[in-house]
């Protein structure tokens, strides 16, 4: 048998190695377009910031390499051109000589990737607007701002890659801006859990300009201007671009595959294409979203590996399925540590799914124990099954770890009550007798037997003109003092039941502390009293971080303008 497959990375190679491991006799041969197979292009943002400094480390094969240990033939700077899907051939060419050349192969496997997104706005062409993909692109940023002394860049896109790349331009010590069309950086998250994030990289240094669309470029003696489409101008000594990705499937398309979202290639669940002996796997194919089972497109480096050794077991005789992406990712940001699974609110809203959430800020440890950091976990289900439909969590250490439970917890379905029998590792460095994702299960039970009913930001507005409400603050009067909500008043939880008679029985009660702990045993002692009464979902300082953040990307925008 003899297997084509196009694109020599995550997908590429890991569907090549395991074709390997299952067949002996295969005759393998890999092409890819850049200079380099297997390359961690997770790591390239850290080696633009020194953080990996050896240009080594970033590739984990090289082409011998990979023959040695799999004997497959792995062909760098070597393009398919073209797809004669009914002779069941391909057209190569050597990007080093010009030469183009047919192969043959019995199954073909396509792992062509994504491809940066570049809007067809004036100026995109300019010398200094870089993108990161490759390895070459990650040299071709590094060596730019090494022989150029570059002092300024503009990130231009707030997703994993346009963040990743900021925190490492800003780590090389240059003054970053970071533009950014929608409202927020960082769409895994809702609204209100990003706050922390925007806070985090204004704290760095990071000029953020949020809800700003860039209209075009301009070269300025040197300099490359951002046209924004307010009128506004930022000038910078270099740009990268990081706005997105698209499925790189023009090849695909050119061989009558059947296509979908954004061109992506259509597979079945055995990663075949409409086209007999064609596979394809990655960020190139449409997927099946696990929670919506909705179509999509999710470019995670865990799925494309996945679905390459998926694809190779089928070519191999077997019968291996993909059951579809839940989008679990992570981020670092500075210290910061930012990770999702699942759905969030927005696309929760979006689709119309009844859904409840819960909002907790547990320590990564016991307390007790020094180091531990706050971490903010919001966590989805569905009304009705109690099914978990996603989570976020932002915080420091362990943020990882719960991360991964819960998505853990997704895939074997369970409901989220489950997530409270958990028995998850404990010791004092490492977590609590009552884990974060098990407080998060006891939360969610106590909301779904009705135990407390809880509130959120955005009912504060309606709630402050709320005449039957009234809003408590069960700190004490030091943390009242340092800052609280409109409206509220302070009676400390353990002053509550000596101070009841300030409490009015008739008025449903509303009530705030700082993390959610302390209004939680205050609205069961008001409850257990006949006290109408509901727990804020975060604690007063989830509420701060969003309200201060609000201030904060006021002034970031009036004041960090280059006009
Ligand atoms: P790729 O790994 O991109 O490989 C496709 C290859 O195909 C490319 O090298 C391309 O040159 C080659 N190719 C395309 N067309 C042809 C052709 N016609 N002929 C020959 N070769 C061709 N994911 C995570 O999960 N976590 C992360 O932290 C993370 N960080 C990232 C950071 C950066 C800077 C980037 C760019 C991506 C990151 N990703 C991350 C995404 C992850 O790398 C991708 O989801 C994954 O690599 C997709 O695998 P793939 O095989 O589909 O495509």
């Amino acid at each position: 048998m003899k297997v084509i497959i196009v694109g020599g990375v995550a997908g590429g190679a890991s569907c090549a190695a395991r074709l390997r491991r299952l067949d002996e006799n295969a005759e393998i041969t890999m092409y890819e377009r850049s200079g380099y197979i297997s390359y961690a292009n997770c790591g390239l943002p850290y080696y633009i910031g020194e953080v990996i400094t050896d240009k080594e480390e970033l590739t984990l094969q090289t082409p011998e390499s990979f023959y040695d240990r799999f004997r497959v033939n792995a062909k760098v700077r070597h393009e398919v051109v073209d797809i004669d899907a009914d002779n069941k051939t391909v057209t190569v060419k050597n990007l080093e000589t010009g030469e183009e050349f047919k192969d043959n192969y019995d199954k073909l496997v396509l792992s062509p990737g994504a491809k940066a997104v570049k809007p067809n706005i004036s100026g995109i062409d300019g010398e200094n607007i870089f993108t990161l993909r490759t390895v070459e692109d990650t040299l071709r940023i590094y060596d730019h701002v090494k022989k150029s002394g570059a002092q300024s860049a503009t990130v231009i896109g707030g997703g994993f890659v346009g963040l990743e790349a900021a925190e490492n331009l800003r780590h090389l010590g240059l003054n970053v801006t970071l533009i950014e069309a929608a409202e927020q950086v960082l769409a895994i998250l809702d609204g209100d859990m990003v706050s922390q994030v925007h806070a985090l990289f204004r704290e760095n240094g990071i000029k953020l300009l949020l809800g700003s669309g860039v209209a075009g470029f301009e070269n300025n003696d040197g300099k490359t201007v951002c046209k924004l489409a307010d009128g506004n101008e930022i000038s910078s000594d270099m740009v990268l671009l990081a706005i997105g990705v698209a499925p790189d499937t023009s090849l695909a398309q050119k061989a009558g595959l059947k296509t979908g979202i954004k061109g992506s290639i259509v597979v079945n669940d055995k990663m075949e294409t409409s086209v007999d002996d064609i596979y394809a796997v990655g960020d190139a194919v449409e997927i099946e979203h696990f929670i919506t089972k909705q179509k999509a497109l999710i470019s995670l480096a865990g799925p494309a590996n996945k679905q390459g050794r998926i694809a190779a077991d089928n070519i191999a005789g077997g019968d291996s399925r993909y059951k579809g992406t839940q989008g679990t990712s992570v981020i670092k940001l500075f210290d910061m540590t930012a990770a999702a699974t699942g759905i969030n609110e927005r696309t929760a809203k979006s689709l119309g799914i009844e859904f409840e959430k819960i909002i907790l800020s547990p320590l990564s440890h016991a307390g007790y124990y020094p180091g531990g950091n706050v971490m903010t976990i919001k966590l989805l289900f569905e009304k009705n099954s109690q099914k978990i439909l996603g989570a976020q969590i932002v915080g420091y250490d362990g943020v990882d770890k719960r991360i991964d439970v819960i998505a853990t917890a997704i895939r074997a379905e369970m409901k989220v009550g489950d997530l409270a029998e958990l028995e998850l590792a404990y010791a004092p460095p490492y977590s609590s007798a009552k884990d974060p994702v098990n407080m998060a299960g006891f939360i969610a039970q106590n909301l779904i037997s009705g135990k407390v009913k809880h509130f959120y930001y955005e009912d504060l507005t309606a709630l402050s003109k709320d005449e039957d409400a009234f809003l408590l603050d069960t700190r004490t009067p030091f943390e009242y003092k340092q800052g609280h909500a409109d409206g509220f008043v302070n009676i400390p939880v353990d002053e509550l039941r000596e101070r009841i008679d300030e409490i009015p029985a008739d008025k449903r009660i509303y009530v705030m502390c700082q993390s959610g702990l302390r209004s939680y045993v205050a609205t069961r002692i008001l409850s257990n009293l006949g006290y109408d009464c509901y727990n804020f979902a975060g604690g007063y300082r989830f509420y701060s971080i969003i309200e201060n953040e609000k201030l904060a990307s006021k002034s970031a925008y009036s004041c960090g303008m280059d006009k």
